[in-house]
């Protein structure tokens, strides 16, 4: 077992951990023990969060060390996939076995486990966040068990989307579709008066839209449509790019996936980002609010009329589209949702007055912030936004009965 660390910082630089120590077990025996003794431990996965839900004040615990399970079950059209393994570890393999995950968040740099444990999402109107598409997770309680919850057991739709906060996943099991390939295409320039009357229009013409705007005008930059290969191509009423392009303004496109309608398989090019390049700014920190899709116009409409807080410390802003789920703590639990995403320049005292602004001017849409990006909600709102948070706490008390892997921010919005 490794047991290394004094200090280290998120990928954002934002974080510095306080955890005395992160372990890396060889195998999943070593990690039970590990659980099992370890007074207060949480996992940690590829460390991409921009808050302290990746801390722990005592024990972190990565698995990269694990063994690199991928099984993929043709006939029941599954793949378990191990705790330690990143989307861009798993991509090509279920490809070259005839399979596909539905979706894929923008980078693939990300842990399948941390993703799914915080719903990390991609975009489409039909497309769920990745959490729903697990089938089964199998984690370490408290005491060192290994605990499988299948979907449709008790406690399932708790467990996935469960912030870290019920044990340490050590595989998932994923569902899976037939491979296929898929168009990207950016087009440039859509005001919002174009956008406006035609959002939903616009958003459901393919298979995932996403849209860019700096907010330095009343206009998305630009719309980022992914068609899959033989879907009819979408008529958006802007200009297509000529040439490839990054969705932050002055950026080099490079480290993106190909455009440019070029046919390439799913894993290629529903992420904006390739696998071998540094992904976004690098420079960065991140926002995200999930509201009900039917509120999505007036949303945009409210954050129009604050432009000027916005611009002047934003990237850029992605507008993205989520199916509803039924995962307990998921931003999108029983709600088809929008998500209004900032990825903001790296000054924390200069964007948090901006980002007070967007949930003073969201209120009205009940947002319910991405967990594992930066937000200022207050706990006591939080809470009542997620409505099946009571029989997640009375889950976390059943695995985890002395708190073992609870932390300062699952006591503050979760416990308290
Ligand atoms: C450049 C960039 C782009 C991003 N793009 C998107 C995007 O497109 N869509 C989106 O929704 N989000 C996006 N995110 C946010 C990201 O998906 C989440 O922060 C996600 O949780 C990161 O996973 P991680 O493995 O880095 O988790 P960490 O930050 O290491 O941990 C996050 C949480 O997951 C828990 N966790 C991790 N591994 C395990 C495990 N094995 N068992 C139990 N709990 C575990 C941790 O305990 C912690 O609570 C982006 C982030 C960055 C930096």
């Amino acid at each position: 077992m490794v047991k290394a660390m004094t200090v280290q910082v998120n990928w954002a630089g934002n974080l510095t951990y306080r955890a005395t120590a992160v372990h890396r077990p060889g195998s999943v025996e070593e990690l039970r023990e590990l659980v099992a003794r370890s007074p207060r431990i949480r996992a940690l996965g590829t460390r991409h969060s921009f808050n302290e839900l990746g801390d722990s004040p005592a024990e972190l615990v990565e698995l990269g060390g694990l063994p690199p399970v991928i099984e993929v079950d043709s006939a029941a059209a599954t793949a378990r996939i191990g705790g330690g393994l990143r989307y861009a570890d798993v991509g090509r393999h279920l490809d070259e076995r005839g399979f596909a995950l539905r979706n894929l968040g923008s980078l693939p740099h990300i842990s399948v486990a941390g993703a799914c444990a915080t719903g990390t999402h991609g975009s489409g109107v039909g497309n769920a966040n990745l959490s729903a598409s697990v089938a089964a997770v199998e984690l370490i309680t408290a005491e060192g068990d290994l605990v499988t919850l299948k979907r449709g057991d008790d406690g399932f739709d708790g467990a996935v989307v469960g912030l870290g906060a019920l044990g340490v996943v050590v595989s998932q099991t994923l569902d899976l579709v037939p491979s296929f390939q898929v168009r990207q295409r950016v087009y440039e320039g859509l005001p919002l008066e174009s956008l406006f009357p035609k959002f939903q229009e616009i958003v459901s013409g393919a298979y995932s839209v996403s849209l860019f705007t700096d907010w330095r005008g009343p206009a998305i930059n630009q719309v980022w449509v992914k068609r899959r290969d033989g879907e009819p191509a979408v008529e958006i009423p802007a200009e297509p790019a000529d040439g490839p392009r990054h969705p932050v303004p002055g950026m080099a496109p490079d480290s993106c996936t190909e455009q440019g309608d070029v046919p390439g398989p799913w894993y290629e090019r529903l992420p904006h980002f390739r696998p071998d390049r540094i992904p976004s700014a690098g420079d960065e920190l991140q926002s995200e609010y999930m509201i009900d899709a039917s509120d999505a116009v007036a949303a945009l409409a409210a954050l129009a009329a604050i432009r000027e807080h916005i611009a002047p410390v934003l990237l850029i802003c992605e507008i993205r589209t989520i199916a509803a789920d039924r995962l307990w703590l998921s931003p999108c639990h029983e709600r088809d949702s929008v998500a209004l995403h900032f990825t903001w320049i790296s000054d924390t005292p200069a964007v948090l007055p901006a980002v007070a602004k967007i949930e003073e001017a969201l209120a009205p849409f009940a947002p319910r912030p991405h967990w594992a990006k930066i937000f200022l909600t207050p706990p006591d709102d939080l809470r009542p936004r997620y409505t099946r948070l009571p029989d997640f706490l009375a889950l976390a008390r059943d695995l985890d009965p002395s708190g073992k892997f609870r932390n300062p921010f699952t006591e503050k919005y979760l416990f308290a």
